[in-house]
C-alpha cells in the first residue's frame, strides 16, 4: 500500500458569505500531492493548479495567505478533469495523509459539487498527520500549524508554505518521521460520507479503544432510541453490559457518556458523539474503553452533580 500525501488550496466566495453557493463554500484551486511506498520512501509528485468557476475572482484573504494570482489560475485545468487523473495517479491500494481533517472534506465537497462523488467513495480511513505529530511529539491534544512542526522536527524548509504542492511536500516530511507503530496505531476515519445502513457501519479497534460510528437517523431522537447504538458493549467480549452510570449529557449537549460494567473485564466507559450530517441527518461516533474503578466514581459523581444542578435550576 503506497500513502498519497495532498495538500488543497481552495478560495471563497469574495463578496462574503451571503453570496456564497451552500453546496461548495471553499472551491478547490490547487492540488499539491507526494507518493510514498509503504516504507515512506518518495515515489511520485502529483501538481494541477485549477481554473475556478465558481468564485472567479480571489477573496482577499485567499491572496494574502497563498501566492497564487487570478492570472495563475487562468492557465489551470477545470477542477473535473484535474481531480480524475488526480485520482488515477494515486492507483489501486493507498491511503491519504493530509495535515489535519478539512482537505477531504473539502476534496469530497467539491466532488459532489460535480456530481463526481462516485470517484471517492466514503467513510474513507486516512493519516492525519497533524494528529500523528501531536501523538508522536506532543500531549496528543494539540493541533499545530504544518510550519510549526516543521520547525520543531528542523526538516528543510526551501519552499514557501500554503501552496499545495509545497505543503505537501512538507506534510510528507513530517510522516516520514512518525514512527510506524503509532501510524499503525492511530489512523483516522473520515465521516463525511457516513454509513446509510446498518451493514455499512463502522467498527475500528485502537489498542486502547473501539471507535464506532452508526448509521444515519432523521432525527436526534430516534438515534437516541437506538438500542444497538446507545448500547455499552465490551471492547474485549462485546458482550451488552449491565449500566452502573446511565447515559447524562455532557459538553454541551453534544456528548453522552453512561458507563457499564462487564463481569469478566471489568469497568467500560462509552461516549456517544452525535454529529450532524451533510444533509442534516444525525449519526452518532461512539468510543468505548475500559476504564478504572476510580474513574467511574468519578463518572458517577460528576453524573449525580450535573444531575443536582438540571434538578436545582429547575426550582427556581
Ligand atoms: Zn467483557
Amino acid at each position: 500500500m503506497n500513502y498519497v500525501v495532498f495538500d488543497l488550496e481552495w478560495n471563497q466566495c469574495p463578496y462574503g458569505k451571503d453570496f456564497e453557493n451552500p453546496r461548495i463554500p471553499f472551491e478547490v484551486i490547487e492540488i499539491g500531492a507526494v507518493k510514498l511506498n509503504e516504507k515512506k520512501e518518495y515515489l511520485d509528485t502529483f501538481h494541477a493548479l485549477i481554473r475556478p468557476t465558481v468564485y472567479r475572482r480571489l477573496h482577499f484573504q485567499t491572496s494574502r495567505v497563498i501566492g497564487l494570482k487570478e492570472a495563475d489560475l487562468r492557465k489551470g485545468r477545470f477542477f473535473r478533469d484535474a481531480v480524475r487523473d488526480f485520482l488515477a495517479w494515486c492507483g489501486e491500494d493507498f491511503r491519504f495523509c493530509t495535515w489535519g481533517t478539512l482537505d477531504l472534506k473539502e476534496l469530497q465537497r467539491n466532488l459532489d459539487y460535480y456530481h463526481m462523488e462516485k470517484l471517492l467513495p466514503g467513510p474513507i480511513l486516512y493519516e492525519d498527520v497533524q494528529k500523528l505529530f501531536a501523538i508522536a511529539y506532543e500531549n496528543r491534544k494539540d493541533r499545530r500549524a504544518l510550519n510549526y512542526a516543521v520547525e520543531y522536527l528542523h526538516l528543510p524548509e526551501d519552499g514557501e508554505f500554503h501552496l499545495a504542492r509545497e505543503d505537501a511536500v512538507y506534510t510528507a516530511r513530517v510522516f516520514q518521521t512518525i514512527p510506524d507503530d503509532i501510524i499503525k496505531t492511530n489512523y483516522s476515519i473520515d465521516c463525511y460520507r457516513n454509513p446509510k445502513t446498518r451493514e455499512e457501519e463502522i467498527i475500528l479497534r485502537y489498542p486502547d479503544y473501539v471507535k464506532f460510528v452508526s448509521r444515519e437517523f432523521d432525527t436526534k431522537e430516534q438515534l437516541l432510541q437506538a438500542g444497538d447504538v446507545t448500547a455499552v458493549r465490551c471492547t474485549e467480549c462485546g458482550k451488552d453490559v449491565r449500566r452502573l452510570v446511565r447515559y447524562f449529557s455532557d459538553g454541551g449537549g453534544k456528548n453522552h457518556i453512561a458507563v457499564g460494567k462487564c463481569e469478566e473485564h471489568g469497568f467500560i466507559k462509552c461516549k456517544l458523539r452525535v454529529r450532524e450530517s451533510e444533509d442534516g441527518r444525525y449519526y452518532a461516533i461512539r468510543t468505548t474503553k475500559r476504564i478504572s474503578e476510580e474513574d467511574m466514581l468519578a463518572i458517577r459523581k460528576k453524573e449525580a452533580f450535573l444531575r443536582l444542578k438540571r434538578q436545582n435550576r429547575r426550582r427556581k
